[in-house]
């Protein structure tokens, strides 16, 4: 499974500026977030191109062959709230992905936000027309509207926005779990202490306490935090 994440705009051009706000900025910051929050299930992100063509986007998807296509952009122009389009000549597919995908992110996140619901719309978008896999483009608040701006400056808002586009497209596509591949048990050999570790999708894991004291090291755990210090 191959997905293509379009960062919409940047190199050159910033995209919709407002209240302080560069559209191309945000929409990087959203893409990386939804990348990481994607990275322990079973699909390949990859970030369109940032080129001033658009064409170039769907170009960089179709011959990857990916499966889902998805743009993120910040809205302008005055109004406020959330939208999704699919091409005009949108199949089912794509509108059945869309769906869910829309409903996921509204319900799950932005009306608690208090964002409104624009609706599925379709328009005849260059990214959206090239791209020979289903496609979806997002419109995430309008950056010139004050209101929806402050919600913009906020990173705890773009990581709730983030995690729930994350989720609709884990729930839209079908995405499982990475599967974890524990090989076996190997000797760690510390200043002539032997542990026993494990091979664990091709990392060696080791006790952190055992291997910590066997090279002198004090470790003591946080309950709080769940972090172990080593000193
Ligand atoms: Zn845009």
């Amino acid at each position: 499974m191959i997905l293509v994440l379009d960062k919409g705009h940047g190199g050159k051009d910033p995209g919709a500026c407002g209240n302080g706000l560069e559209e191309a900025n945000l929409t990087d910051d959203i893409c990386n977030r939804i990348a990481a929050k994607l990275v322990p299930y079973d699909v390949q992100v990859k970030f369109a191109p940032r080129s001033d063509s658009l064409n170039e986007r769907a170009a960089f998807a179709n011959d990857l062959g990916a499966d889902y296509f998805c743009s993120i952009h910040i809205n302008a122009g005055g109004g406020t709230g959330f939208e999704s389009y699919v091409h005009t000549d949108a199949g089912d597919d794509t509108e059945r992905i869309r769906t869910m995908l829309h409903s996921t992110i509204y319900s799950g996140f932005l009306a608690g936000q208090g964002v409104v619901d624009r609706g599925k719309k379709r328009a005849n978008f260059a990214v959206l027309r090239e791209t020979e896999m289903p496609a979806v483009l997002l419109e995430n608040l309008f950056i010139d509207t004050a209101a929806d701006a402050e919600k913009l400056k906020d990173s705890s808002f773009l990581d709730g926005l983030a995690n729930e586009i994350a989720y609709g497209l884990v729930v839209a596509l079908g995405l499982q779990k990475k599967a974890i591949t524990v090989t076996g048990a190997i000797t760690i050999r510390v200043a002539g202490k032997v542990l026993e570790g494990k091979e664990i999708d091709d990392l060696t894991w080791a006790p952190v306490r055992a291997l910590a004291e066997a090279l002198g090291k004090t470790v003591s755990w946080d309950e709080a935090t769940r972090t172990v210090n080593v000193i």
